[in-house]
């Protein structure tokens, strides 16, 4: 059985007062209404994620990522955080390559490459974000542009080391646009990651990891997406702001 992950990428919102309700409320309603084998993961600013670690339960399922380290362990980096800064303070999920993080800050495979083996170094998760633009998807050439975005930042690890990740498909043509991909559109690419693996690994490695799909997953088409083979979770950006739609989207796998 594959896990089931639900983060939330909070990106540069809420003010500290408006992270704590909303964490809070996360929480809360998680603890209620949450199947404890869903993992879920807030994602929020660097700023808040000792406060919000400190109200989650210890050993439970609800989790507090972070949105991003940097590729080197320390350093003249200024206004940069390290993984093992991150790892001091007990965090254990970190978002890699999100498509703002290649986009604006000109991340690359190579980069990311030495994110994901420091993370993995410090024994802790990359949630590692892969996806094409709508002009790659045009001219068709998507899925073999998101399976060399695994090959370079991810095929040099061993197999032991390659379980301990977590892939988030994005497409960034659907990345806070409100435009989703079909379920179609999201199996396909995530069965072709998975074969991808199975080929790089064993068929084992391949079933063991989880490809979360992100991209305007909402309450109204969790269910759907969720539904699908492959689909073993989801990243959520816009909703996730909402614990209410965040929550309703954990609750939509299969039962
Ligand atoms: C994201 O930024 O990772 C994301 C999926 O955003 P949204 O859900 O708003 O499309």
């Amino acid at each position: 059985m594959r896990k089931k992950i639900i983060a939330g990428n909070w990106k540069m919102n809420k003010t500290q007062e408006e992270a704590m309700v909303l964490a809070s409320e996360v929480i809360h309603m998680a603890q209620d209404e949450v199947d404890s084998s869903v993992i879920l993961v807030m994602g929020t600013p660097f700023i808040y994620l000792q406060a919000v670690k400190k109200l989650i339960p210890a050993g439970g399922h609800i989790f507090v990522g972070a949105q991003n380290c940097h590729s080197e362990v320390s350093g003249a980096f200024t206004g940069e955080v390290s993984v093992p800064m991150l790892r001091s303070v007990g965090i254990e999920y970190v978002i890699v390559g999100h498509s703002e993080r290649r986009e604006y800050f000109k991340e690359d495979n190579a980069q990311l490459a030495k994110k994901v083996d420091l993370l993995i170094g410090y024994g802790m998760t990359p949630l590692f974000c892969c996806g094409e633009s709508l002009e790659i998807r045009k001219a068709g050439n998507h899925l073999d542009f998101v399976k060399n975005q695994l090959t370079e930042s991810l095929f040099h690890l061993s197999a032991q080391d390659f379980e301990k990740i977590v892939i988030a498909y994005e497409p960034i043509w659907a990345i806070g646009t409100g435009e989703t991909a079909t379920s179609a559109q999201a199996q396909e690419m995530h069965q072709t990651l998975r074969k991808h693996i199975a080929h790089q690994y064993t068929q084992t490695v391949a079933d063991k990891i989880s490809i979360l799909y992100g991209g305007s997953m909402k309450p109204n088409n969790a269910s759907e997406l969720l539904a699908e083979a492959d689909v073993d979770g989801g990243l959520i950006g816009g909703a996730s702001l909402i614990a209410r739609d965040f929550i309703d989207i954990a609750k939509s796998y299969p039962a």
